[in-house]
């Protein structure tokens, strides 16, 4: 979904709203403005094709059934249909927010047709080279400090799941990164870089968490438009990331746990005493694949408890987690689910809560180290 005003000021939202509403093209001036940010014609025909966000084969439909713009895929709500309008569809193609895409189609001034005409094309886009993305991750890894002990990593790990008892992991790094946004940088900040391995144990990514310099917290990035930015994001891909994990901890007696998020799966290890892998998001997580060499044969799954998705009716992230477990126990690996007891909830949170709980009870601390194995078998 893009963005609404998440991160706006009042009176940007207010023009949001308004410029929105305002908004109305022709069917020909849709597919014109569609292509000219990167949507190509052979996408735009009413027929099934292809999808320019998710790929695939015959997925997608542009029919503009409403006159926005309208589109359909089988496959662009990770995995499942979803539809929207043609300005939707340029703010997935270009990963530009909504805002900043009316200010480009308008100009800038209030909505009108004429100004329409004249927005700016955006530039073409150059694929990088692998050898121009091995470099950039390889250099950016080296000039980044392994994790240590009481380093602002640690800090900020111990601050979204208090009481960690785990120790610095091999496969994070703590370093001064640039932000990049629309080809320009908006400063640097100190991350955590999660190297992201597959099963064969080559490299896929480096997925970085940007922390504000002083407190043990998440960064704020805001764009020059106003933007609030994501702070938890790959870098660039080197390979396809399908079946890796950020390998955190090593396996002990052939079990390890997965799960989609660096703090949930911390989490997870604090419920459970599992050593755990991080998948980074439910799609990877769904397809995680059993690295040989480790003698894993028993693999915990850490299912955030999502709210149901009024589209499917279901808890995205349960749906990840099971179609995991059919896979692994079809490969012959003995599977166990856990999920939180609270819908709306991960293990960060339920580990937090229990946490925080029997600290306030009194002098107990029983709670303070990883429980003993409780696992909540489907
Ligand atoms: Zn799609």
């Amino acid at each position: 979904m893009s963005t609404t005003g998440r991160g706006l000021s009042p009176e940007q939202r207010d023009w949001l709203q308004r410029t929105l509403k305002g908004f109305a093209l022709s069917p020909e001036a849709w597919i014109s403005t569609l292509m000219s940010y990167g949507i190509a014609a052979s996408y735009l025909t009413g027929k099934a094709t292809s999808c320019p966000v998710c790929g695939g084969d015959d997925r997608f439909t542009y029919d503009n059934r409403h006159g926005r713009g309208d589109w359909v895929c089988r496959k662009c709500n990770d995995g499942d249909p979803m539809g929207g309008d043609g300005l939707q569809l340029i703010t997935r193609v270009n990963r530009i927010g909504l805002f900043k895409l009316m200010r480009e189609l308008t100009g800038g001034a209030p909505p009108s047709k004429r100004a329409v005409a004249d927005f700016k094309a955006p530039r073409p886009k150059r694929k990088a080279s692998p050898a121009f993305v091995e470099k950039r991750l390889t250099d950016m890894w080296n000039a980044a400090r392994p994790q240590a002990t009481g380093d602002l990593s640690m800090r900020y790990l111990q601050e979204r799941v208090p009481g960690l008892t785990a120790g610095p992991s091999r496969a994070l790094r703590l370093g001064m990164l640039e932000y990049r946004h629309d080809r320009k940088v908006l400063g640097e900040w100190p991350g955590i870089l999660a190297r992201f391995e597959l099963p064969d144990g080559r490299l896929g990514t480096l997925h970085r968490t940007f922390l504000d310099p002083v407190t043990p917290a998440k960064a704020s990035i805001v764009s020059p438009d106003g933007e609030i930015l994501d702070v938890k994001l790959n870098d660039m891909t080197l390979n396809p990331l399908a079946g890796g994990a950020v390998r955190l901890m090593q396996p002990v007696d052939g079990e390890i746990g997965v799960g989609e998020g660096l703090e949930t799966v911390y989490g997870g290890f604090m419920e459970t005493g599992v050593p755990v892998w991080n998948c980074l998001n439910r799609v990877l997580l769904s397809q995680f694949v059993v690295p040989e060499g480790f003698g894993i044969k028993v693999v915990h799954i850490f299912m955030d408890f999502d709210h149901v998705d009024p589209k499917t009716g279901k808890s995205p992230g349960v749906v990840a987690g099971m179609a995991l477990a059919k896979r692994l126990r079809a490969e012959g690996y003995t599977v166990v689910l856990h999920r939180p007891r609270v819908r709306g909830t991960d293990f960060a949170d339920q580990w937090t809560t229990r946490y925080l709980a029997s600290r306030m009870s009194g002098p107990l601390g029983r709670q303070a180290s990883p429980s003993p194995r409780v696992a909540r078998a489907f």
